[in-house]
């Protein structure tokens, strides 16, 4: 190690205790961890722009002579000071300033300025920009770009910036140490990582600002590549800690599985069945399985679910199944308990409407292991339950539940020792490079085919005005005997509002559909009342179904066949994917509407025409990276990708082959070096510091 790395910052000038814990928020522990705090963007302090030249918006460097400075009053008392360099003139604005301020900006000084351009009442202004007097023969500008490094609280942009030059300082004498070993770095044809690192933090001035805010300087790609790398071997790792823990070999003795889906009303496609091989391959060894399960809305998921956890209870053991929702625990007890009850098997419903009596009964057969099913929220698992035998546990809805819960879960081992194998659930279509890497703790199985006999939803966009006709749409579709979705805007910000206009909403079109059962679920209505509409709605008793957008995953009701989007050009393209998905689940020719207000953005356009000419989950996902990013695609506060420093997936995903290739080479040949690169990249080392 060098000597960067092995010092804690406070071997640096200036830095105390006190500023050294507020450097922690930025994952800075020692003096290396400076080098790989990164600037977010930059700013040009090598030349200085005339002011003839000088356009709202722009932050430039500046210099003139002042011609009047006066004290004004507009509302409040403020210094306003003229600065002219013969190509124009432009005012400095300070709302605080002292006498002597006021004093040294006398007509004649001599000024150098640095501020943004913005238009004010006299014209171009710059409010308390940063200046100096400078002499008359001028003085030498800044040799390099300014980097703009993310700060955090109690640490001010200049003080990061002067102790990033102090390690900077040091990486010339004391160097860098680059982990990656040679054959990959030769492969790579990069810049050396303290070429990189030089770069990033010291753009020369003729360097491209357009280049390095688009990230695509080769020093920023190497620097990227570092990052995909050490994210990717972490949670590899995540995995093989995992899975060096003992779990039960689940060999259904009692043929409960095979029994199950002979039972089902229909057979399984093709994909549920090779996924359901590799499920079953994972259970039937002793290490726990960390598998995802990804496939579109309505593929059938929940059936494998159903599956594998007949296998665990075939073998003696327990399963439980987590949704992220009340409403979709409900759903899923319904159709375990309507696939398991003919097999003779209880399945326990853990709901937040459970009265304390009826709880702590179930909680004792769960602890005695007579009954070997449950279902109900991730909330209902975190209270301490105790499982007989817990060998497997299923979450659906993969994007709510993150790295770290899945390690917690090895916690929830049973009375044995033995791990749980889990099995995670998700509709979140990701293209299958990104998955290696932003997934590399799971293993994954991909259902890309939906069950025989599905229709591709019809997919409308129509414009507010003609919302009459939508409505007449809704009492047609009611009136043959289907039902339909109703999803009310996001455009409120807060949860009660948005609550509010859905009953608005829902009371609305009760009125303009006499004939028609309407029903409502929002956010703020109690579980139990969220349950009942639910219930209402499944079995047909409620017609119409008004919603804000807790329906989003996973809710299944095959006789719904229209679905009314309200204000879709404010939604993403993954949830509109996720929302459409509520219909075309029957046999019945299903349509969506989109419900768009005037004006349209560009982005909302873009997004609406992808959602109508696409029903594939995996193309429309492919459509968001590149309209966005994969921010809202993945989720990534839940992936071990949470925060990535130079990297972006969506950009930087033609690296992901290579990432992938180097991460092998690694894993194979040099482990050792996956501590230090997860260390330095990784701030939160207690993540990932068990696992090391
Ligand atoms: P998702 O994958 O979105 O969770 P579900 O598991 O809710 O999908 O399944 C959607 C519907 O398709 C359910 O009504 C389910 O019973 C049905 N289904 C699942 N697999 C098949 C199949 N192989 N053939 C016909 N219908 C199926
Ligand atoms: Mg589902």
């Amino acid at each position: 190690m060098t000597a960067a790395e092995q010092r804690p910052v406070t071997a640096l000038r200036g830095v105390g205790p006190a500023l050294a814990e507020r450097l922690q928020h930025l994952g800075v522990a020692q003096v290396q961890d400076l080098l790989f705090v990164l600037p977010r963007t930059y700013e040009d302090r090598t030349r200085t722009v005339p002011i003839g030249a000088l356009a709202p918006g722009m932050r430039a460097v500046i210099e003139g002579e002042v011609q009047l400075t006066e004290v004004a009053f507009r509302r409040r008392r403020q210094l306003l000071s003229r600065l002219a360099d013969g190509s124009g003139h432009v005012t400095l604005r300070f709302f605080h300033f002292s006498a002597s301020q006021q004093a040294g900006l006398a007509r004649g000084t001599r000024l150098r300025c640095f501020g943004e351009v913005r238009r004010g009442p006299l014209g171009l202004e710059l409010v308390h920009p940063e200046y100096r007097r400078i002499a008359a023969e001028g003085e030498a500008l800044e040799e390099t770009l300014t980097p703009i490094y993310p700060t955090t609280e109690g640490v001010a942009q200049a003080r990061l910036r002067s102790l990033i030059a102090q390690a900077l300082g040091e990486l010339h004498t004391a160097g860098v140490r680059d982990w990656l070993p040679g054959s990959v770095l030769a492969s790579l044809q990069m810049p050396s990582l303290a070429r990189s690192l030089e770069y990033v933090h010291r753009p020369p001035r003729d360097a491209r600002l357009d280049v390095l805010a688009a990230g695509r300087h080769p020093a920023q790609r190497r620097l990227a590549f570092e990052e995909l790398l050490a994210h990717q071997l972490a949670l590899t790792l995540v995995k093989h800690t995992l899975q060096a823990a003992p779990a039960a070999a689940l060999h259904d003795p009692a043929g409960l599985e095979a029994r199950l889906v002979g039972a089902l009303p229909f057979a399984l496609t093709g994909a549920q069945r090779r996924a359901l091989a590799e499920i079953d391959a994972d259970l039937g060894a002793a290490r726990p399985m960390v598998r995802l399960v990804q496939g579109d809305v309505g593929c059938g998921k929940t059936v494998l679910a159903a599956a594998a956890a007949a296998r665990a209870v075939g073998s003696g053991a327990q399963a439980a199944l987590m949704a992220p929702t009340e409403l979709l625990a409900e759903q899923h007890w319904r159709s375990f308990d309507a696939w398991f009850r003919p097999l003779g098997l209880p399945v326990a419903h853990l709901h937040g409407s459970l009265p304390a009596r009826a709880r702590r009964s179930a909680l004792e057969t769960i602890a005695s292991g007579d009954v070997a099913l449950i279902v109900g929220t991730h909330a209902l698992f975190q209270e301490g339950i105790e499982f007989a035998r817990l060998a497997l546990v299923i979450v659906d809805e993969q994007h709510r539940f993150g790295v770290q819960q899945r390690l917690a879960l090895k916690e929830k081992g049973d009375r044995a020792g033995e791990t749980p194998h889990q099995l995670i659930m998700t509709a979140t279509p990701i293209p299958r490079t990104l998955a290696m890497t932003a997934f590399a703790d799971l293993d994954v199985s991909v259902i890309d085919e939906l069950p025989p006999g599905r229709l591709p939803v019809r997919t409308v966009a129509l414009a507010e005005e003609r919302r009459a006709e939508v409505v007449a749409r809704i009492e047609s579709a009611c009136r043959e005997g289907r039902q339909a979705y109703w999803v009310c805007p996001l455009i409120e910000e807060s949860d009660e509002l948005r609550c509010q206009a859905a009953e608005e909403t829902a009371a609305q079109l009760a009125q303009a559909l006499p004939g028609v059962r309407v029903g409502i679920v929002h956010g703020r209505m109690p579980p139990a009342k969220k349950e009942q509409a639910m219930a209402a709605f499944k079995s047909g008793r409620l017609q119409l179904l008004v919603a804000t957008t807790v329906i989003e995953v996973g809710v299944d009701v095959p006789n719904a066949t229209l679905m009314v989007i309200e204000n879709a050009e404010r939604m993403g393209l993954a949830q509109l994917h996720q929302l459409r998905g509520r219909v075309g689940r029957g046999a019945g020719a299903s349509t969506c509407v989109l419900l768009y207000r005037r004006p349209l953005s560009p982005i909302a356009r873009e997004r609406l025409a992808a959602i109508r000419e696409s029903n594939d989950g995996f193309a429309i996902a492919q459509r968001d990276l590149e309209l966005r990013g994969p921010g809202e695609l993945l989720g990534t506060r839940q992936t071990g990708l949470a925060q990535l420093r130079v990297a972006d997936l969506a950009r930087d995903s033609d690296l992901l082959p290579r990432v992938q290739r180097a991460a092998e080479v690694i894993l194979a040949d040099h482990p050792d070096i996956i501590a230090p690169l997860a260390a330095r990249w990784i701030g939160d080392g207690e993540r990932y510091g068990s696992v090391g």
